[in-house]
């Protein structure tokens, strides 16, 4: 027998119906390219993503087409993403840092109709503008007809300014309602461990995970808030705090392509920012300016940290110094993102400074929608004891079942898990930690090592800005932790003393067997460490002696 109860799709546009009516003043505060601030709100987002419907409909979108994004956290940008999927098409956000190569790989792949472009991509779109011209019809640049630069197309292909194909349209038309399994949005992986894969989310998929990361045990967010994204709107949806802010009525802060310490803490500031969330880089980067500047950060209360693992330093730096907390979340562009946060149960109440500090370095429990496990090599789920670690496998109704052209159900165990390729401990209460990428975990004598663990005792040292533990080959163990290290600015490092800091915190077979002095380190186009490109450049380095 079926419930008795209105079976309304989850639809995207209802969540920005919901905005502008119930907190149609709330509002929208764009940095925009020119570094002038916009100022508008959920009721002329909801209007113009409309207007936005008539413009791609005269683009020659329909339903199921791709409409490609090349752009900062800025309002036109948000109304693509309201738009597009408002319509049954998909917005398929672009990540501009990858190699042009890359860009132009993605856009074939996702066969992008159109696509919405900031300024500074001009040279970018003109670049691999060739590459791409069978399938990209349009290219709308997301500025004024002032500010237009100079862009040169393929044959065959249109340039428009944004602001004058929307001033040239009318916003006559109702939001439809479909199958809530629709496709609304599609973004692809960072190719951190091959090339891009992209990840097709639903309307329903989305709806589920905006009610789940607004929860208070998430990312708390409520109608008061004022929420600024630096986590770009093209790295997982900006971990979804689009749609939470016009679901709950929140503020939405965009800060463009603004996103050092001294713009960010500015921002912060003049718009009463509260709550933020993006990469642990952009937090170094925000407690550099504040040491070095004396500048204090006057209305936010909470930073999340997710993308990669939070360095203790971080952490204690913004709570024992500036009183805020940094709060740690995982997930992946798989996850759509989020499947943990770090936020306390009762049991986490009487702990002392340093026990509570090192437990918020663990990505967290599994938010109310998610399951996991950690399992060994042979597919056997191991204990939860904080200690076993072993592949960390979710599932959930918003966790990828396929990637995009694939097979629904591909991606999938044949009882529906997905492998996410991390390698994680659980402890008794449900907190999950990763130890490791799959791939980046150093199996020496049969034993795993945890690179992330050394990495983070690494950057305790006062000497060092930045490390990385590969595992390098080893005639006798397989393979051996070999630790590359930054210096702080000003700073010399001796090797001795970094191996030094490792005293009493591991066990000592996990010690690397040598410290490497580089200049620098390399990282993805989502500021996460490149260790693939080390592993090939370092992994004979024990061989060599
Ligand atoms: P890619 O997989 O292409 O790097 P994602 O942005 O989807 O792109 O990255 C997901 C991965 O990032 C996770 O599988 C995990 O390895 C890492 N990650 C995300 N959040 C954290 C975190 N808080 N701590 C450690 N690693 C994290």
């Amino acid at each position: 027998m079926f419930g008795l109860m209105q079976s309304q799709g989850l639809m995207i546009s209802s969540i920005l119906k919901h905005a502008a009516r119930h907190h149609g003043s709330g509002e929208v505060v764009s940095r925009t390219h020119e570094n002038t601030t916009h100022r508008y709100t959920w009721r002329d987002v909801e209007a113009r993503s409309r207007r936005l419907v008539r413009v791609l409909q005269k683009l020659g979108i329909e339903a199921g087409d791709r409409v490609g994004t090349l752009a900062w956290n800025g309002y036109r940008h948000l109304e693509v993403y309201y738009a597009a999927p408002g319509m049954a098409a998909i917005c398929h956000t672009i990540n501009p840092r990858l190699h042009p190569d890359d860009v132009a790989y993605i856009v074939n792949h996702a066969a992008d109709k159109v696509l919405f472009v900031d300024s500074s991509f001009a040279s970018l779109i003109t670049t691999i503008a060739p590459k791409i011209a069978d399938t990209v019809k349009t290219v709308v640049m997301l500025t004024d007809a002032d500010n237009m630069p100079e862009v040169t197309l393929a044959p065959g292909m249109t340039l428009a300014c944004y602001d004058q194909i929307m001033d040239a349209a009318d916003d006559d038309y109702v939001w439809p309602t479909f199958d809530e399994n629709t496709a609304s949005a599609l973004c692809y992986t960072s190719g951190t461990t091959g090339r891009p894969r992209g990840v097709l989310y639903s309307h329903r998929s989305t709806w589920l995970h905006t009610y789940a990361i607004t929860m208070p045990d998430l990312m708390g967010i409520r109608a008061t808030s004022r929420v600024l994204p630096v986590v770009p709107m093209f790295h997982v949806n900006a971990w979804g705090s689009p749609y939470a802010a016009a679901l709950t009525g929140a503020a939405l802060v965009l800060p463009g392509r603004h996103m050092d310490g001294a713009s960010l803490a500015t921002l912060m500031n003049a718009e009463r920012v509260d709550f933020t969330a993006g990469v642990p880089t952009v937090w170094l980067g925000l407690l550099q300016h504040l040491r070095t500047s004396g500048e204090k950060l006057t209305t936010v209360k909470r930073i999340v940290t997710g993308g990669s693992a939070a360095p203790p330093l971080l952490i204690e730096a913004f709570r024992d110094e500036y009183g805020i907390m940094l709060e740690h979340a995982w997930g992946m562009t798989e996850l759509s993102p989020l499947g943990t946060f770090n936020a306390p149960k009762t049991g986490q109440a009487g702990l002392s400074r340093d026990a509570a500090g090192q437990h918020m370095l663990k990505q967290g429990r599994a938010a109310p929608g998610i399951d996991m496990k950690i399992v060994d090599g042979d597919g056997k789920e191991l204990p939860w004891d904080g200690v076993a670690f072993g592949d960390l496998m979710v599932k959930g109704p918003w966790v990828a079942s396929a990637y995009y052209g694939d097979e629904p159900g591909s991606t999938l165990t044949a009882d529906g898990w997905f492998a996410t390729g991390d390698v994680a401990t659980i402890d008794a209460d449900g907190f999950m930690e990763i130890t490791d990428r799959s791939k980046d975990v150093i199996k020496s004598g049969g034993e795993w090592i945890s690179s992330i663990t050394l990495e983070n005792i690494a950057v305790s040292h006062p000497d060092v800005a930045e490390a990385a533990v590969i595992a390098a080959l080893h005639p006798k163990w397989d393979e051996r932790p070999l630790l590359l290290v930054v210096a702080a600015p000003g700073r010399t490092i001796d090797p001795a003393s970094v191996l030094a800091v490792y005293e009493g915190k591991v066990a000592k077979w996990w010690l690397p067997d040598e410290v490497v002095v580089v200049p620098e380190l390399p990282h993805t186009a989502t500021g996460k460490l490149l260790k693939t490109s080390l592993r090939t450049q370092y992994k004979d380095h024990y061989l060599k002696v």
